[in-house]
């Protein structure tokens, strides 16, 4: 199994990028972000109280969000491997996941981050936010709150994976197509 978290900060492309290289490697790929939605959208209890935190530009409490990744997983299993977009998002969380997948003999192979400097992420965002529908995109006091949710609970995650030697970098600026050949690049660089 190959399991691939993708880092960044809100609007780094995790997404974007997930989805385009999950086929390279026949991941599955989970956004809890996606998830989250999806369960809004279908007026779930889950998706009831998610929405009062996506809604403010916070961060879902992580007994909640953990569960729900669980079950992600466990729904999905046997695969041939995840790629990770919007999770972990804290130290606990990360905890969580390395348990998990312990007790499954699994673990994960590797963690890329896509960097991408704050100025060029609001632009992207306030621009997503004209065609996304997602209310977090539309007002810049938004996006600057999951920046600093960002900076204060995920920032902390770089040192936990690269503690773990398991921490890459990448540049996420430029076309998106150069991105996603960089990022699979360092992929099969490191799976060789
Ligand atoms: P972005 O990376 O652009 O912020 P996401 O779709 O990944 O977009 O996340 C949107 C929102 O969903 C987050 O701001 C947060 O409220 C919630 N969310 C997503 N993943 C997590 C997570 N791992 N832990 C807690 N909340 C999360």
């Amino acid at each position: 199994m190959l399991n691939i978290i993708i880092f960044g900060k809100p609007g780094s492309g995790k997404g974007t990028q997930a989805s385009l290289i999950k086929d390279n490697y026949n991941l599955v790929h989970i956004s809890t972000g996606d998830v989250f939605r999806k369960n809004t959208s279908q007026g779930t209890d889950l998706g009831k109280v998610a929405v009062q935190f996506m809604s403010k530009g916070e961060l879902v409490p992580d007994e909640i969000t953990i569960s729900m990744l669980k079950e992600e997983i466990k729904s999905f299993m046997p695969c041939n491997g995840f790629i990770f977009d919007g999770f972990p998002r804290t130290i606990i969380q990360a905890e969580s996941l390395d348990d998990l997948l312990k007790s499954m003999e699994l673990n994960i192979d590797m963690v890329v981050a896509l960097d991408v400097e704050n100025n060029k992420l609001i632009e992207r965002l306030l621009n997503r936010g004209k065609t996304s529908g997602r209310s977090d995109d539309k007002s810049e006091e938004k996006i600057n709150k999951r920046l600093e949710e960002y900076d204060k609970k995920t920032k902390p995650l770089i040192d936990f994976y690269k503690n773990q030697k398991k921490f890459i970098s990448i540049n996420g600026v430029g076309d998106l197509n150069d991105v996603t050949t960089r990022l699979i690049s360092i992929i099969d660089s490191k799976i060789s």
